[in-house]
Parts: structure tokens; sequence; C-alpha cells
């Protein structure tokens, strides 16, 4: 099974940690990147005939935002062009600022059976420090709309100030209001947000704070029913992300619009992150791709350790050796035996001890030759 991914690279205004492909100045381009995206969706289509998919996601950007009738025409054009499996996830990302009840319905109508929705924070002043443009009432405006649905909720810790009473809020709202999924963020201040000077300013959390913000929302999240199935998502009944597992099993997925990425037959490969460069390229007929490599022999392997040591699934034996035609027990014994003190070892599969999946990357790295 594989995944697709839709790229929709607009927003109303840029929130101030916000690194992502999104352009709120560029709206005006709507109508001709979905002409081109729509080009870019039939070209791939023609060498992808004999895969499956089980999975749809629009994320962004703020795909809500475009004019619902963009997302309907998409959907409709990928049910056309791939195979897509009969009980599929389609998920679509959602602002609480940007949603009506004709849009959700005009969604259902395309299918979208699942809902991201970032509220970050239930707190109006810090939402506003953010820039995002949706207030708490908005969130539990938009969550009435979706009464009923598949819900996932996107929380942030890390944010400059926030209190454990913030983020306890947020969870318990999100939770009171149905959700049955919640990806938690660490706040990443990367170079060229505005929020990087409050990280060069030492105005944010340490790293400790934000590891004691996460046991404690860890611990919180328990109480209210969610495992956790990977180091930043929790969910309840069973309803894990399938399109974000499909990344953490190394499965193969299709990008499209700017900035997508894509991972098919070992070859990953990046679209342009610039909207112009994008259109531009597909009204010559051109694919939009500007990177492209194959990932070879332990550099596979690597990564299947890396992707699964993400998540409480662990990696499981039968699955590596299927894939890479040895036993991971024998290949490894070395660094198993070095990092014993980190890691939970069954008779099927071997994962990293609960109190260390936060700090995952610094064992994950020990893998690597
Ligand atoms: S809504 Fe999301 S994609 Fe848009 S600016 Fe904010 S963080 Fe970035």
């Amino acid at each position: 099974m594989a995944g697709i991914y839709i790229h929709i690279p607009f927003c109303a205004q840029k929130c101030t940690y916000c690194d992502f492909a999104s352009y709120p100045r560029e709206i005006g381009k709507c109508e001709a990147y979905f002409a081109v995206m729509y080009k870019e969706i039939k070209y791939r289509a023609k060498t992808l005939k004999d895969k499956v998919f089980d999975t749809v996601y629009f994320g962004g950007g703020t795909p809500s935002f475009v004019n619902e009738k963009f997302i309907y025409g998409a959907m409709k054009l990928i049910s056309q062009e791939f195979k897509i499996k009969p009980n599929a996830e389609i998920t679509l990302e959602l602002n609480p600022g940007t949603i009506t009840e004709e849009k959700v319905k005009l969604y259902k109508k395309a299918g979208i059976n699942r809902f991201s929705v970032g509220l970050q924070c239930a707190d109006d002043g810090m939402l506003q420090r953010l820039n995002r443009i949706h207030t708490t009432d908005d969130f539990v405006s938009a969550m009435k709309l979706l009464d009923g649905e598949n819900v996932s909720v996107d929380i942030m810790i890390g944010l400059e100030n926030q209190t454990k009473d913030q983020i306890e809020k947020s969870i318990r709202l999100a939770n009171d209001l149905g959700a049955s999924h919640i990806s938690l963020y660490s706040l990443k201040a990367e170079e060229g947000t505005i929020m990087y000077s409050k990280y060069l300013n030492g105005d944010l959390p340490s790293e400790d704070e934000v590891a004691d913000f996460y046991d404690f929302s860890v611990k919180l999240l328990s109480t209210l029913g969610f495992s956790r199935y990977e180091v930043s998502n929790f969910c309840k009944d069973g309803k894990f992300s399938r399109h974000n597992l499909n990344y953490w099993l190394r499965g193969e997925y299709i990008g499209f619009g700017v900035s997508a990425s894509s991972f098919i037959d070992e070859r990953r490969f990046t679209n342009t992150s610039k909207i112009d460069e994008y259109i531009h390229l597909l009204l010559n007929d051109k694919y939009p791709e500007i990177f492209s490599e194959n990932i070879e022999g332990d550099e596979r392997k690597f990564e299947f350790i890396m992707l699964a040591l993400r998540t409480t699934r662990g990696i499981v034996f039968s699955e590596y050796e299927e894939r890479f035609g040895e036993k991971f027990m024998v290949r490894f014994s070395d660094r198993v035996k070095m990092l014993m003190p980190y890691l939970e070892i069954y008779e099927d599969c071997i994962k990293i001890k609960d109190e260390y999946l936060y700090v995952q990357n610094n064992i994950i790295i020990q893998f690597m030759d």
C-alpha cells in the first residue's frame, strides 16, 4: 500500500514559527496552481498504474483556506487517476479560522473522512503572539462542525512563557470536543522564521523544560485514554494516522504540489518549493522535481531502523528479514548489546523503552555504520 500527499501552499498569514512552504501573499495564483497540479497528477498517474493507494492527505499551508471546490476537484481527479482502496483514509488539514458548514459538507462529499485541526494552544494571547488567525472559540466552533468525524488535533509545546496549565487546557479541550488523535509537537525555531530571533535571545524554554512539558503531556494523554504510537503522536480506539504510519514503516508515497516529496521504487524526489517555478515547469510539460536520489544498500536499512524506532511498535524482526534477507539481531548484535539499557527486546521485535522515546535520535544514530 502507498500514500498520496497533496500540498496546498496558501495561508491567510504567516505564523511566527512556520518554515513550511506556505505563501500568504500568493493566493491570487491559486487557480493556476491547481490547474498545473492537476497536470502533475495526470503525468504521475501514468507511471503508477500498478500501485494501490491506501491514504490521501491534503496538507499545507492551509488546505481549508482555499475554495473548497479545489479540494473537491483534486480528490475527484485522484479517484479517477489512481487505484484508491475502498476504505482509504483521506485526511484534510484544517485551520479553525477558515472553516464553514458548507466547506465541511463538500469535503465529506469529496470523500474526506479524517480532519487534522491545528489548535496549537488554547490561549488566545499565545495564539495572537504566534500570529495564528484563529481564537480558542474558533477552534470550539470548528470542532462542533466536525462532530462525529475522525478528528486529530495539533498541539505545540515549548512556546515562549508557556505553562503546564496552558498545555493541560489545550489537551483537555481537544479531548472534550471529541478528538481521537493528538499530535504533540515541540517547537523548533528554524532559521528564517520570525520565532528564530527569540531562540537566539534565549527567550524560549530550555531543552530540559520542553522535555518536562513532554513528559507531563504524555502522562495526561495517557490518563485521558490516548496511547502513544509514535514519539509525537497519540490516539484513542486504534485511530492512528495510517498516512503517517506509512512514512514510519518506510512505505511508498507520491507527493503533488510545491515542495512535496515522494518515495517510489527506492527513489526519493522533491518538487521545487517556488510556486512560480512549479507553475512554469508544468506549463512547459516538465516534472517540477528539483532533487532526486536513489536509496541503495545499507542506507535502506538505516532508514528502516530510524523510522521504525520512532514508533512504539519498534522494529518487527520478520519485516526486517523479509526486506533485507538477514536477521536484525545477528546483523546488529554489537549495537544492541551496547544500547541494551535503552531498549526493550521481545521475541518478535525490538523497541526503545518508553522513557527514552523522546530522545530517540541519540539512540538511533548508533545504528549508523
Ligand atoms: S497555518 Fe501552518 S502552514 Fe500556514 S503559516 Fe501557519 S504554521 Fe505555516
